[in-house]
């Protein structure tokens, strides 16, 4: 399939709104993206003809939606080429998928002395719940620095990995710098030390094809909202093995066989003992709507549309005087940058002022700030909606901006 730009943006009624008296450009897709019609009229839809409470329903309603459910979570391991759907577990996204692998794969196996290796350049939803994992069993928390480039220094791996490393946790795609880590490479390399693997795909899955077999990691997490698909819904992918010793880390209905009083109450099988309580049904399936769409229009052909446009959009900015680019040449769906001395807190308000959406501040992403010596960073972040038009209008609203105020 070829990819028609106007076609796509018809689909995002969003992208027809003014907003200061300026088009919408909206630069801020990796904080989370827009939705298609296909995905708003999918969970309306649901909602208007087919909403029942899933699992425990006799009535036909009900069994209908749990087979819509349970068709999703096929479709999300298609999507990432897991061996089976049970070894897909339905979360919030991807902060609670790393929080059921922390409490439930850290607590259980993590003992004092073990340490799990992380990254500077991690979202704090890939730090703060090994941190707390590691405080509760006594675990240390190791950190993989990054080099000059905004790479990770992975020649410095085999030093941090010994015989009591557990686990290694690693961004696939970084949301500050968009620099895309080999995970194939470190899970490999974690692999042959015995080292369980999580990769937080947040920032992957909508720009490139992901293959977790091919990866050969334990772990997988995105969430729903990144990839053109509803809020408070993601995906835990955990390998099928792994999570039979895996305890359930929270407690209710839907994830247990028998409860017994006042102790004695046994668990579901997996991967339904990870999911208490009545899931999110409706962003379920509008997760498989937006699953299908990008399926549709093929990863291949919104890859290299995104490439060509990154390339379009740093080529632009490097016009702009006094700006600051952050990370390697080779980066995906962002840009970080500072505007001179300035906050970016200004250069997003006066972007906004013309009609720009980024994002600023510190992205969740503080060590990295601190590598980098700055409070903040401005990001724009380019979808396969975003045009050559409005990487013109970024780099002319930066010119104008660093006019008005000096460098
Ligand atoms: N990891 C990365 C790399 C992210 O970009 C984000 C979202 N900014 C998260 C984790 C957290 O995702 P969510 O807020 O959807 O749970």
């Amino acid at each position: 399939m070829t990819f028609d730009l106007e076609r796509i943006r018809a689909e995002f009624p969003i992208l027809k709104r003014e907003v200061n008296g300026h088009p919408l450009a909206y630069l801020d897709s990796a904080a989370s993206a827009q939705r298609p019609l296909a995905v708003i009229n999918a969970e309306s839809y649901f909602y208007q003809h087919g909403y029942a409470a899933v699992h425990r329903g006799i009535h036909s309603l009900s069994a209908q939606a749990t087979t819509d459910m349970e068709n999703v979570r096929t479709q999300a391991s298609r999507f990432l080429n897991a061996a089976s759907p049970e070894e897909i577990i339905f979360v919030k996204g991807t902060t609670e998928g790393i929080n059921l692998v922390a409490n439930s794969w850290g607590g259980s196996q993590l003992q004092s002395g073990d340490n799990i290796i992380i990254t500077e350049m991690e979202h704090h939803a890939n730090i703060v719940p090994w941190q707390m994992v590691a405080q509760r069993t006594g675990a240390e928390i190791r950190v993989l620095p990054l080099n000059e480039q905004g790479e990770l220094a992975l020649e410095q791996l085999s030093g941090l990995i010994d015989s009591r490393t557990r686990l290694l946790a690693v961004t696939h795609v970084s949301n500050v710098l968009g620099t895309v880590n080999p995970v194939k490479a470190i899970v490999a390399q974690a692999k042959a030390a015995g080292v369980i693997t999580l990769v937080d795909g947040a920032q992957a899955v909508m720009h490139h094809k992901v293959d977790v077999q091919d990866i050969d990691c334990d772990f997988y997490v995105f969430s729903g909202h990144k990839i053109y698909g509803p809020t408070g819904i993601g995906v835990l992918y955990a390998r099928k093995a792994l999570q039979e010793i895996m305890p359930p880390w929270e407690g209710g209905g839907s994830m247990i066989d028998q409860v017994m009083l006042p102790t004695g109450t046994t668990w579901n099988s997996t991967p339904w003992r990870f999911e208490a309580g009545t899931p999110n049904t409706g962003g379920i399936i509008g997760l498989g709507a937006a699953l299908n769409w990008i399926s549709e229009l093929g990863l291949d052909v919104i890859n290299e549309r995104e490439t060509s446009l990154m390339r379009y959009a740093l080529d632009k900015l490097a016009s702009v005087p006094d700006l600051i680019i952050y990370g390697p040449a080779q980066r995906s769906g962002v840009v970080a940058f500072n505007l001179g001395k300035h906050h970016a807190f200004d250069v997003g308000s006066f972007l906004d002022q013309y009609g720009i959406a980024i994002r600023t501040g510190h992205h969740c992403a503080m060590p990295l700030m601190r590598h980098y010596a700055v409070p903040a960073m401005c990001r724009a972040s380019f979808a396969l909606y975003n045009s050559e038009e409005e990487a013109d209008r970024l780099a002319a609203g930066l010119t104008r901006i660093h006019r008005l105020l000096g460098g």
